[in-house]
Formats: C-alpha cells, sequence, structure tokens
C-alpha cells in the first residue's frame, strides 16, 4: 500500500514538496487555509515579488519543473541604485550576463505549482486552518473536523501551528525564537513605463529605510518599501497621511515619483507587513512530524533566500529519501535536522548582515569600493573566486560553508585595498597567490568548488 503523506500548508514550500513526494509516488493530502487560487484573482498589495536563485531552481529541477516556472519569471541582472542627488549606478551580481537572479510573482509562482501538483493527482483540501494538533494522538483539527495523520509535513509558515503544538508537548526539546525586526514593508506597484531599466532590481537606499522594485513579465514593477515601525522620522508609525507620504516620496524617493502614479493610495491602503527571525531547536518529532520552510526556519528577506533556503529544505530531504535504506524516516528525519539547521542559522545570520548592506552599505562609497575591488578579482580569476554573494546565489555550497568562505574573503580583500585609490591598483599577483594558497585549498578541503549551478 501506498505510504500516506499529510502536509500543512500549501504555500510555496508546501506546493513543492507535495510535488516531489507525489512524484515519488506517495499518497498525498495537502491542508492549505486559504481557498483555491485557481478560482481567487490575485490578492494586490499583498503578493511581493521574490528572487528565485540557485537553490530555488534546483527545487525545481529536481521536480522537472524548470521548463513550467521559468516562463513565469524575468532575469535580474545586478542592482540598479537610485541615489538621492537623481544619480543612478549599476552593480552587477554576476561575472557576465550567464548569471542572474530570476523575479517572479509570489502568487504566479504558488498558483502554478499548486496547479501542477494537481495535475499529478495530489489531493488538496483548500479553506482548511489548522487550529490544533494532539502530537500523541496524532490527530490534526480543523475546526469541528479532527482528521489523523500518519506523518506529518509542517509547511504552514512563520506562525506555524505545528510547531507551536511541539513547543507545548516538550519545552526542552523545542526550543522556539522569535526576534522582530524593527522595520516592515509595504507593497506598492509601478506600472509598466519606459523609464526604468529592464533587468535591474531597482533600489533607493536611504539609510534607515529603502524602497526596492522588482519587474514583472510586462515590466511594471511590483516595489517593496520597508521603514522602520517607530521611533523615525520617516516610520509607519509618523507615516499616516497622504501630505506625510508626499513628503516621505518628496524627500527621499523622488526620482521614484513620475513612474508611481499611484503611490499615495498604494502606501495608504495597503497593509503593513512585519519581518523577523524565526529558529526552533529541533525540526522533527521522532519519524513522524517534520518542519520545512518557514515553519522551521523564517528570516529577514534581505538576501532573498527564504524560500531558497525553503526549496532547499525539498531536495534535502528528497535526496534523503532516495539514499536512506528501507525508507526508514527516524534517520531520514534526524539527518535532515541535522545537515539544514546549521545551514537555516547561517543564512539567517547574513540575511540581517544584508539588511544593514541594503540599507545602508550600498549607498556608501568605503563599501563600493570594496565591492568595485572585489569585481576586479573576480573578473581576473574567474576560476578561482567567486563572492558570498555569489556563492550563495549561484552556487549549492551549503549556506555555513558560504559564510565561513566570506570571512576569509573579507580578510583577504581588506589586505589588497590597503592603501588603493583606484580598482586598477589591485595587486593581482598578490590576489592570485593567496587565492591558490589560501581560499581555494580550504574550499576544495571542506568538498566544494566555486561552480555555477546551471538549471536545465
Ligand atoms: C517582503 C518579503 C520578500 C521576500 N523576498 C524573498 C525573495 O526574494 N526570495 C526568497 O527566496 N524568499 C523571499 N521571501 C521569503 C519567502 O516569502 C518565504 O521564505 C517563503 O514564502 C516561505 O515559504 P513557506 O511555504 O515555507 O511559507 P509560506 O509561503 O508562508 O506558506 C505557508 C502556507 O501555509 C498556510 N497556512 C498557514 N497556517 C496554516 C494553518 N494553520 N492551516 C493551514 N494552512 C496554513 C498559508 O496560508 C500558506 O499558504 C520574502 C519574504 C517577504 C516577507
Amino acid at each position: 500500500m501506498k505510504q500516506q503523506i499529510t502536509i500543512i500548508g500549501a504555500g510555496l514550500v508546501g506546493s513543492l514538496w507535495a510535488y516531489l513526494l507525489k512524484k515519488k509516488n506517495f499518497d498525498v493530502v495537502v491542508y492549505e487555509k486559504r481557498p483555491d487560487p485557481e478560482f481567487q484573482p490575485e490578492q494586490g498589495g499583498r503578493s511581493i515579488n521574490l528572487i528565485l536563485t540557485s537553490r530555488g531552481l534546483n527545487g525545481l529541477q529536481m521536480a522537472g519543473l524548470t521548463e513550467k516556472i521559468l516562463p513565469l519569471t524575468m532575469p535580474v541582472y545586478g542592482r540598479g541604485i537610485h541615489q538621492k542627488n537623481g544619480d543612478k549606478i549599476f552593480q552587477p551580481y554576476g561575472r557576465d550576463k550567464s548569471e542572474c537572479n530570476y523575479s517572479v510573482s509570489r502568487w504566479e509562482l504558488n498558483k502554478a505549482l499548486i496547479q501542477e501538483c494537481k495535475n499529478i493527482g495530489v489531493k488538496f483540501h483548500f479553506e482548511h486552518s489548522l487550529d490544533a494538533m494532539d502530537v500523541k494522538e496524532k490527530t490534526l483539527s480543523f475546526g469541528t473536523k479532527k482528521v489523523n495523520y500518519e506523518r506529518l509535513f509542517a509547511t504552514d509558515g512563520a506562525g506555524s501551528i505545528v510547531r507551536k503544538a511541539l513547543a507545548q508537548l516538550d519545552a526542552k526539546t523545542y526550543q522556539e525564537s522569535v526576534d522582530w525586526l524593527d522595520a516592515g514593508y509595504k507593497e506598492l506597484f509601478m506600472p509598466v513605463n519606459k523609464g526604468m531599466e529592464s533587468g535591474e532590481l531597482h533600489i533607493w537606499a536611504r539609510g534607515t529605510h529603502m524602497m526596492m522594485g522588482l519587474e514583472n513579465l510586462d515590466h511594471s514593477y511590483t516595489m517593496t518599501m520597508y521603514l522602520p515601525h517607530k521611533n523615525h522620522e520617516y516610520s509607519f508609525e509618523k507615516i499616516k497621511t497622504a501630505a506625510d507620504v508626499e513628503r516621505l516620496f518628496q524627500n527621499e524617493f523622488k526620482s521614484a515619483i513620475p513612474f508611481m502614479p499611484n503611490y499615495l493610495q498604494d502606501f495608504l491602503n495597503h497593509p503593513v507587513g512585519t519581518l523577523g527571525t524565526v529558529k526552533f531547536s529541533k525540526w522533527n518529532y521522532k519519524d513522524e512530524i517534520a518542519l520545512m520552510g518557514d515553519a522551521a526556519h523564517a528570516i529577514v528577506p534581505f538576501f532573498g533566500q527564504g524560500m531558497n533556503a525553503g526549496f532547499e529544505d525539498c531536495t534535502t530531504l528528497i535526496k534523503l529519501i532516495d539514499e536512506t535504506k528501507d525508507l526508514n524516516w527516524s534517520q531520514i528525519f534526524e539527518t535532515y535536522n541535522a545537515k539544514q539547521k546549521p545551514n537555516a542559522d547561517a543564512i539567517a545570520e547574513m540575511a540581517l548582515e544584508n539588511f544593514v548592506e541594503m540599507r545602508d552599505k550600498v549607498a556608501d562609497e568605503k563599501f563600493q569600493f570594496r565591492k568595485k575591488i572585489e569585481s576586479v578579482v573576480e573578473k581576473n580569476f574567474p576560476d578561482l573566486y567567486r563572492s558570498r554573494y555569489g556563492m550563495i546565489t549561484y552556487t549549492l555550497i551549503p549556506y555555513a560553508v558560504a559564510q565561513q568562505a566570506g570571512l576569509k574573503q573579507n580578510v583577504m580583500l581588506e589586505q589588497l585595498s590597503q592603501g588603493l585609490t583606484s580598482p586598477d591598483q589591485v595587486d593581482l599577483v598578490k590576489a592570485k597567490q593567496m587565492l591558490e594558497t589560501d581560499f581555494n585549498p580550504w574550499l576544495k578541503a571542506q568538498g566544494y568548488s566555486t561552480d555555477r549551478f546551471i538549471a536545465s
């Protein structure tokens, strides 16, 4: 008889996971609190575009869905930084145009993944919100309806009910920490126009606050504005009226005004989203329950990796299912936990660091100079060097290893930048020697190379 799998949450991770398991011939049932997206209009102001990178692409490739999903995306080749004086700088992400990220609407991606699941026979119960569960009895409660499960995957997002049930069951083993960021976000919209360069992540970085735009298929942009919640002139607490919003845009984001005819209404009508980091000390309960995606490790969005990390949970688990003899779930879950948790902790830290980088440092001259030095090293030694950003977005090097590699690179770049006034002055002989004798042997010893992951 086919093994029964129950999944809570048909978000991005739950729907990809359901697809992968169904392809492995499991009997998959998914409970989702929202209505079926097939019959729903997109909820404007709440969708947010996402950046899909190597780990996300790897998940889609393992599912055989790359060809179906890539046409829903727009390539992003680098950051277009809009300065306060109206100037604009372009910072490429990769070594050349073949290295890019992909911008995709969360709504369209989720809807497409759910549709693909339906096509292969995954069973969905929409408008089923898990209210409570009994871990010992293996029962789930959706209002008055109770169902049993055999094996449960929790992909119910950052506010996971399953995670809370485990924490209640055994507070010593299952410790939860939730750190809210003092900044939140609002979605705005930039309609189709000819003034914005295509293929860029447009950023208006202003120290404590910023706005960014990701391109849609029709060349419109879904914008996200990040502001502190309070204690600042430009905080959600202070920007309440039309006059406040106008002042914010006139003073801080003036160059975007001609392209955003509805910025006032968007700002006043759209909700403020909260951002935080969720950590959980153990992601499985015996061989019965595993947590995945944001339910296990929600992170702030400033490395564009939350969904990508969740898709990596899927690829890690599917490999373990393939490799583990006799489908020993206990072993699969324990190994998954041991392998992925350090990576989730690493990307959580790096995402917080990137908040400061995007908000603050991106417009800072010293930071830009260092980026230019790094770009010279990367261009001259493409086989020997890849930036930490590049390792995270273009390779499958585990996040924890990329984090350590980044620390090594910082030391090296600091040494190479000393006393320079122009990036052309970089001592390339010294750089090569450092890469050949230190960085690369170290990376190799960890079992990795800087090779790019190419989705097919
Ligand atoms: C502003 C912003 C920008 C981001 N940008 C990026 C990016 O560029 N790249 C990237 O990789 N990540 C990004 N992320 C992170 C990404 O959105 C999340 O990591 C990703 O959505 C996690 O997927 P998930 O399936 O684990 O959780 P979710 O997407 O939250 O899905 C959870 C699902 O569970 C359902 N659910 C919840 N509770 C219940 C319940 N009790 N019963 C039944 N169903 C339930 C929900 O309705 C939902 O469908 C961003 C996040 C934000 C907020």
